[in-house]
């Protein structure tokens, strides 16, 4: 309802030059029970309201989980707020805005054309949703309309009933830029990149960008992905992704383009450029996280190309996401120096038991696992991770044993326990790098079932 209800207002605001961003704050649920009708109706008031009275800048709803209880962690309320930087409201008129029929001008009526019954009505919803409605506003810098209606958390009605749902393609790990000249869009983007697990850096321009992509190049570090915004002062999107287009050392980059909807001529040029993705601003979490997938899915590499043989160099290959559990500080640190420069993002759990929380919140390609551990053990927390996805339907993460005895029955027992392959301590970086190449790989190939 939220992002559906920026993407119909984003019209008038994009024809009156101002973004428009829309910031969910990370630790919202997905869905809660309430009246969508209502919603609508107070966003859509708020936000014509800040288009009406905002000239130039942006113009930003935002929603957050807010007010916990001193004795539960549960958050009690949804708050939404939208601020604009537009001309503002006299501090003798706050109070009285809400009131029927009252305009905090009645000299500007006629430049603002109005009821005076907007707010009046939203107070009135709101209230009848069981919140709360203010705001606070400094005349000729903008205001921010708070409202706040209660929180309680629901899954949806209609949940798909597929016994085996796909895996979904991880971002985990995948190094995105983000390129636009707006702050606010930055932080957004920012925020839910890294919800999803790629790494993030920003760029306030298009030279900064290009300088940011051809440094990172240059180190061996490169983006994978860059997402540019099409409108920006001096190097525009457009000018961006022609130079990275002209530019060989970059042709492994994926671009995603944001345009704005009325601007069919934007839309018109994405298209022709052929970018790996474009959409249109305020952009859809789901709209852009599939962009991305799509992205992802198609940048790995099958497995006949990734079975390098011993001792040569390992071709460039998918940035895995793995999850390494060992409780040795050394050991740990010994195979992250192993994995350093390696397209791999390693996260670390110094037991089974945070590495089965690790494994629950997370999508892993591989999981390289001690098996002698204090609190849970990586047998115990192999078979709780085999358990889990079976129950969930999840697909089987590759998981490598690492132990301390290169005896058979420890093989066994790691084995049985549900690991793919084994590797004896003190562990080869080569023999390392061959098994999470070759386990990982087998994994990620389409139609693998496991
Ligand atoms: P109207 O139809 O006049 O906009 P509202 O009840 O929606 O009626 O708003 C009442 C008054 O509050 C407006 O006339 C305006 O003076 C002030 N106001 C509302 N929103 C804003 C805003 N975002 N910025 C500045 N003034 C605002």
């Amino acid at each position: 309802i939220i992002e559906k209800t920026c993407e119909v207002m984003a019209v008038r605001t994009h024809s009156r030059n101002l973004e428009l961003a829309c910031r969910i704050s990370p630790d919202t649920p997905q869905y809660i029970k309430g009246d969508p009708t209502r919603l609508r109706q107070v966003i859509t008031n708020l936000l014509g309201n800040a288009i009406k009275f905002t000239e130039k800048g942006e113009i930003v709803l935002m929603v957050l989980p807010t007010g916990k209880e001193i004795s539960s962690q549960s958050p009690q309320y949804l708050q939404f707020s939208v601020r604009d930087t537009g001309i503002g409201i006299p501090a003798e008129k706050l109070s009285t805005i809400f009131e029927k029929f009252t305009q905090a001008d009645s000299s500007i009526t006629r430049k603002y054309a109005g009821t005076g019954l907007g707010l009046a009505i939203s107070r009135q919803l709101v209230e009848l949703m069981g919140g709360k409605i203010w705001v606070e506003s400094k005349p000729q810098e903008g205001s921010t309309f708070f409202f706040t209606i209660p929180l309680e958390e629901t899954t949806p009605e209609e949940k798909p009933e597929t016994a085996v749902a796909e895996p979904e393609i991880s971002l985990q790990g995948w190094k995105i830029l983000v390129v636009d000249d707006n702050t606010t869009n930055r932080l957004i983007l920012r925020e839910t990149l890294t919800q999803w697990g790629c790494k993030v850096t920003e760029a306030a321009g298009g030279a900064e960008g290009l300088a940011e992509l051809i440094r990172a190049k240059s180190e061996g570090t490169p983006f994978q992905i860059a997402i540019l915004d099409s409108r920006m002062p001096e190097m525009d999107g457009f000018t961006l992704a022609q130079e990275i287009r002209n530019n060989p050392d970059l042709s492994f980059l994926s671009i995603v383009m944001l345009t704005s909807e009325n601007r069919s001529s934007d839309l018109a040029r994405a298209k022709d450029m052929n970018f790996e993705a474009y959409l249109i601003k305020p952009v859809k979490r789901q709209a852009l996280k599939e962009s991305l997938q799509a992205i992802a899915g198609k940048k790995r590499v099958p497995l006949q190309q990734q079975t390098p043989s011993a001792g040569k160099p390992l071709p460039e290959i998918h940035p895995l996401n793995i999850l390494l559990v060992e409780d040795t500080e050394d050991n740990r640190f010994l195979i992250l120096a192993y994995l350093k420069n390696t397209p791999y993002r390693v996260d670390t759990a110094e037991n089974g038991a945070v590495a089965l929380e690790k494994f629950l919140a997370n999508i892993y390609d591989l999981i390289l696992m001690d098996m002698q551990m204090p609190v849970m053990d990586g047998y115990t927390a192999t078979r709780e991770i085999r358990r889990h996805e079976q129950n969930e339907g999840r697909k089987s993460t590759p998981i490598i044993a690492l132990t301390a005895y290169a005896l058979k029955e420890e093989l066994q027992k790691s084995l049985s326990a549900g690991c793919d392959a084994h590797l004896t301590k003190p562990i080869k970086k080569q023999l390392l790098l061959e098994a999470i190449q070759k386990y990982a790989a087998a994994s990620i190939v389409p139609g693998k079932s496991s």
